[in-house]
């Protein structure tokens, strides 16, 4: 895909191994659509990519289709642990929370501690505290909790097994986007793996892994393995990619997607390169994806679609 349109934006709902051809994906479609056309709008009336990547991370926050924010995945002692990250490409600036249960949009909290804060990144009841502090809406543990997450958790413990949450339902959320000023902004927010250890953090909060945006080379969001991603350092090495040799944006990610399954993980991501190209591969059977092409059309595909 490329365009000489300066506007471009991506979103995902997650990476994993649905039956895209067999499942019933109308609402996360239409969801998906739904939110790429209000970034869309928001770029459009002149906005900047970094409030458009928060909004439509809050969107799919709240969002209960999707795993982040209300609808997100179980711990092992049917907890949420909220992770989520944001990072501004002019200047990396960047924020990110990780295990937080009561910040009711994650990704404004990251924001708020990018820009209302002296640091990059906050932990559990500390991030909870400072989104009270800095007046950010609170909810109680139980707002993001669905039925059907209950269910998956319970599924998952008579296993015992980790469930990667793109082996059953789908998916971190994340956004990748490009204003009319040619900026680059990245945003992702998950409640990680069903079943996870309490306390486990996975490469969506991780500046550099799962979340990352540069105006020199590229923003990328990724979802997928989480420690196969950190090992991979993705985001980063995109970055160093594009920096340094001569790989075009959709080489520099299957290069690093190929390091991802080399780790034993899989995923996908979407990243939009300075010019305003996209690339959205993955590496497992669907990832939920929306995106703005050329000429201004949002299209939205599951599986190789
Ligand atoms: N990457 C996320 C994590 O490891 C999970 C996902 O993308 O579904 O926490």
């Amino acid at each position: 895909m490329s365009s000489s349109s300066p506007i471009r934006l991506a979103i995902h709902g997650g990476a994993g191994d649905l039956d895209a051809v067999n499942s019933d994906t109308r609402a996360h479609r239409a969801a998906l659509h739904a939110i790429a056309g209000e970034g869309l709008a928001l770029l459009r009336s002149g906005a900047g990519s970094l409030d458009a990547v928060e909004l439509m991370v809050q969107r799919l926050e709240e969002c209960p289709l999707f795993n982040a924010g209300v609808g997100a995945v179980l711990n092992r002692d049917g907890q949420v642990e909220l992770d989520a990250a944001i990072m501004d490409g002019r200047d990396r600036a960047c924020g990110a929370v990780t295990g937080v249960q009561r910040a009711k949009y994650p990704v404004r909290l990251a924001r708020a501690v990018m820009e209302r804060s002296p640091h990059v990144m906050f932990m559990g009841a500390g991030a909870d505290a400072l989104n009270r502090e800095l007046g950010l809406e609170e909810v109680a543990p139980e707002y993001f909790i669905t039925e059907e997450r209950f269910h998956q958790l319970k599924e998952a413990r008579a296993k015992g097994v980790i469930v990667l949450d793109h082996d059953s339902a789908f998916g971190t959320v994340g956004a990748v986007a490009r204003d009319a000023q040619g900026h680059l902004a990245a945003a992702t927010s998950t409640g990680g793996l069903t079943n996870k250890h309490p306390g486990r953090v996975g490469d969506t909060p991780i500046i550099g892994a799962g979340t990352f945006a540069d105006d020199q080379t590229a923003a990328v969001s990724c979802t997928g393995t989480g420690e196969c991603f950190i090992r991979a350092g993705f985001g980063f090495a995109v970055d160093a990619r594009l920096r340094y040799t001569p790989a075009d944006l959709a080489t520099a990610c299957a290069e690093q997607l190929d390091a991802v399954r080399g780790y034993g993980g899989r995923g996908g991501c979407i990243a939009i390169d300075r010019h305003g190209l996209l690339a959205l591969p993955f590496n497992s059977r669907a990832m939920y994806r929306a995106w703005v092409d050329a000429d201004g059309v949002i299209g939205v595909a599951v599986g190789e679609d």
